[in-house]
């Protein structure tokens, strides 16, 4: 029999509860779990039906598989995707495979040929290469814009055959902050969605109160936090949004492994505690390092006085443990080098939002075409783990020592 005693979509039933509570309770009613805390993952292709008449009645639901074939997602997705509505705020979730098939699928589902998007200099660089390679091949044309663009700016750049104005705020390597209600304004003026890449913003950017239409998360960051899973999701604000996000994603096949579903379920009930400890600790590493004299300054939004730190004081209610760090240009990128590869405690590789702290040298690796992009000095983007952090400065304090006294 298909188990429909998965709840799906928003109407959150913890209103009132803190966020850590909400992590704790969300996506677990209606999962048979045979009296276990928590759902066992269910794997599966076919799902059967008592009778034809059953099945035939499943089919009529045009746009939910859900219940009548794998593609559809079972338990561990509709958990899943419950639980993201409620991290977001959002209508309906769609979970799929990786954090960039969770920027291509919207773009696909809401453009078409012969289309218009707007995507901000800033934007995470895959969806760059989508946008230009893809979408390019497809008919879509890709405008980039200054992603400190304010409402009448934006007004201007948007044309009849622009439907989708992108944003990602800050951006994940320069950190810039957009003005998302005052984007978003001008976008819905003239008939186009936003779309947002939310995941730096996590919970602390309730993308549907700002006019975000779709809201994008990479769950491999924080949501998943042990750097071993590849997750996407989409989740939307409206019934009408929904109906062409599920549709694009069903035709595309999109899926994910309901084993990689139930680690992110078990990664969020203990999202809240490290996102809360990686974020202070974070706060605590980039106020250090701002303070440091080889430091020309930290692009961290939540750190009073960084660039874009108003607005992340107006729209947001906290920050992640990713930011930026830019050395004073006396120093050169191969002296970043020799400083990234001295630490002891910081791995060498993207992705983020794990357990373990990590250093990417950013100078020279960022396409921009609309805007510099100049940061002032050599780069390097750090993200905080769950290490002490009197480890974590003592590390960077050293690294600093290998930066001046670098020859070549
Ligand atoms: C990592 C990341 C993605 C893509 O996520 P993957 O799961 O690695 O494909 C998208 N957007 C941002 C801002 C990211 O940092």
């Amino acid at each position: 029999m298909p188990d429909d005693s998965a709840p799906k979509g928003a109407g959150s039933k913890h209103q009132g509860h803190g966020f850590s509570t909400r992590m704790s309770h969300a996506g677990r009613a209606g999962t048979r779990a045979h009296g276990f805390v928590n759902p066992p993952v269910v794997r599966g292709s076919t799902v059967l039906f008592a009778n034809c008449a059953d099945r035939m009645a499943s089919a009529t639901k045009r746009y939910d598989q859900a219940l009548t074939y794998g593609t559809g997602g079972g338990p561990n997705h509709h958990a899943l995707e419950d639980v993201i509505c409620e991290i977001e705020g959002g209508h309906r979730c769609q979970i799929v495979s990786t954090g960039l098939a969770a920027v291509t699928v919207p773009l696909l589902a809401f453009l078409k040929t012969g289309e218009h998007l707007l995507l901000p200099d800033s934007v995470y660089g895959p969806a760059r290469g989508f946008a230009d390679g893809m979408l390019a091949r497809l008919g879509i044309e890709t405008s980039y814009y200054d992603p400190a663009v304010d409402e009448a700016g934006m007004a201007a750049l948007i044309r009849p055959a622009t439907k989708v104005v992108y944003t990602e705020s800050p951006g994940s390597h320069t950190f810039e902050m957009q003005d998302i209600p005052a984007i978003a304004r001008a976008a819905h003026a003239k008939g186009a969605k936003v779309m947002m890449d939310n995941t730096w913003g996590i919970h602390h950017f309730q993308p549907f109160r700002h006019g975000v239409d779709v809201s994008i998360q990479a769950l491999t960051k924080y949501v998943v936090g042990h750097s071993d899973v590849l997750l996407g999701s989409i989740t939307v604000g409206s019934e009408e949004d929904w109906q062409a996000l599920r549709w694009a994603s069903l035709q595309l096949g999109q899926y994910a492994s309901p084993d990689d579903c139930w680690l992110a379920l078990r990664g969020v009930r203990t999202m809240p505690v490290r996102l809360k400890q990686q974020a202070e600790s974070a706060l605590a590493v980039a106020a250090w390092l701002a303070r440091r004299p080889e430091v020309l300054r930290v692009l961290h939004p939540a750190l009073p006085g960084a660039p874009g730190h108003e607005i992340w004081k107006r729209d947001f209610t906290g920050a992640c443990s990713l930011f930026g760090l830019v050395l004073r240009p006396e120093y050169s990128v191969a002296a970043s080098h020799a400083f990234v590869d001295s630490l002891s405690l910081f791995g060498i590789g993207a992705s983020w939002g794990g357990y373990e702290s990590l250093a990417l040298p950013t100078t020279g690796f960022v396409t921009r075409t609309a805007t510099s992009g100049d940061t002032g000095g050599p780069t390097v983007r750090l993200h905080i783990g769950l290490e002490d952090t009197a480890d974590i400065i003592a590390d960077l304090e050293a690294g600093l020592a290998v930066l001046r006294g670098f020859k070549g």
